[in-house]
């Protein structure tokens, strides 16, 4: 199959050829039988995210395997990690082999299963991570997240557990006492609306200790949805260190501030903007898209954490927090980092594509555009504006703080391994 008229990265337009699932050969006037008209679309390696709640198996009333990967394929994503928390908990070579199948079977891009940290998440005793690692899943990404492994032992010995497989502690970090009840961000507009705070250095005390206790085992740690200027401070000097630390920052942490709590297009105190950690400040998000242009935060990840209605469209206090994120995260980027000058199409596949497959010690997934790839491939035209209309999304949710916003760009075609899974913006 020919793929016409693309540029990698945003270069000049060229012609690929694909063959038994591998780029194989790059050009222009290239002639086949079958061949897709990229319409002068940018070539992006497909993208890989490190942080998806698939909510397979126990919520599939929020989301599958299935959805949640045709979500993936719609925002150009070729590989997803599915996060732990799902009920059964993912702590077990079963569980993760279970989700591991449904992806083989369902999914309409990769699925790595993440394995949970501790037994259940409850931060108590240590899950099977060595049985998980072996298992057909051969998971290297462990993460109690949406809870922080908070004892300080535990995450020891994590950490020191996975050096055998050369896995990673992905930390969800939230120092629980000090947000307890928490809300909202801790902050001016916490205090006027009566909101119970979660404050900075709940999220920047864990990070610190953390990064002290990878360095003092010599393993690698990767912190989630870094959220404050205080942590990219604290990753700043633990990378100056040398340490082997990565960092995510999620698409709408660079994009939306905690004022939207109060005052947006959708009225106040809508739940659609509950999310944890929470929304910042703009000094926040300023800080945070700084940290992800020079390197500091090495990727986007998404934090897909799709909800039914009913556990969103309630009052503040017992809504659900999260948001839908797969079907606009690269829109929002373009958004937030291209279209602000901090990024050029180069950055964005490192920090969507190359750089989460490395950290996820992924083969086949997240290698540069050139022959002999794996046909992995996103083609993205950023030059269109539309709104975001959430009827129109593949996941099963539909908890996205962007309905009604325009967005720039849009995922034209999504190719796993050759074989498309998007074409003309539609799945395949
Ligand atoms: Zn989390």
């Amino acid at each position: 199959m020919i793929i016409r008229n693309v540029r990698i990265l945003g270069g000049e337009p060229v012609d690929l050829r694909i063959a038994d699932g591998v780029i194989a050969e790059i050009g222009p006037g290239l002639e086949g039988p079958e061949s897709v008209d990229g319409g002068g679309a940018i070539a992006l390696p497909g993208l890989v995210d490190l942080h998806t709640h698939l909510r397979e198996p126990g919520r599939e009333d929020a989301e599958t395997v299935q959805t949640g990967t045709q979500s993936a394929a719609r925002g150009g994503y070729t590989a997803v990690h599915a996060m732990a928390n799902t009920s059964p908990v993912a702590d077990t070579a079963g569980v993760v082999e279970q989700v591991w199948r449904l992806g083989r079977e369902f999914g309409h891009c990769d699925v790595h299963p993440v394995g949970a940290v501790t037994v259940g998440l409850e931060g108590r005793q240590l899950a099977e991570l060595g049985a998980m690692a072996d298992s057909a899943a051969r998971v290297r990404v462990f993460s109690d997240d949406g809870k922080c492994v908070d004892d300080a032992v535990l995450m020891r010995r994590a950490l020191e557990y996975v050096k055998a497989f050369d896995g990673v502690v992905a930390q969800h970090a939230q120092e629980p006492r000090l947000t307890s009840g928490a809300q909202m961000n801790e902050g001016v507009v916490s205090g006027r609306l009566g909101l119970t705070g979660w404050p900075a250095v709940a999220e920047e005390a864990v990070i610190a200790r953390d990064c002290l206790l990878a360095a003092h085992v010599g393993s690698r740690l990767h912190v989630c949805h870094v959220s404050t200027a205080g942590s990219v401070e604290i990753l700043r000097w633990a990378k100056s260190k040398g340490w082997n630390i990565t960092a995510e920052v999620t698409p709408h942490h660079l994009l939306l501030t905690d004022d939207l709590v109060e005052e947006s297009p959708v009225g106040a105190y809508n739940p659609i903007y509950k999310v944890n950690p929470p929304l910042r400040t703009r000094a926040d998000v300023e800080a945070l898209r700084a940290a992800l242009a020079d390197g500091t935060i090495d990727v986007v990840a998404t934090d897909h954490a799709p909800h039914p209605v009913e556990d969103k469209e309630t009052e503040w206090s017992a809504a659900a927090m999260g948001m839908v994120g797969l079907e606009t995260a690269l829109s929002v980027v373009q958004e937030a980092m291209v279209e602000t000058g901090l990024l050029d199409w180069a950055g964005v596949a490192q920090r969507m594509s190359v750089v989460p497959a490395r950290i996820g010690r992924l083969t086949g997934q997240g290698q540069p555009l050139q022959v002999g790839a794996p046909a992995n491939i996103t083609l993205y035209d950023p030059s269109v504006r539309t709104k975001v209309d959430p009827s129109a999304f593949a996941s099963k949710s539909r908890n996205t703080p962007y309905e009604g916003m325009t967005l720039p760009g849009r995922v034209v075609a999504t190719f796993l391994r050759g074989r498309p899974t998007v074409l003309e913006g539609k799945l395949v």
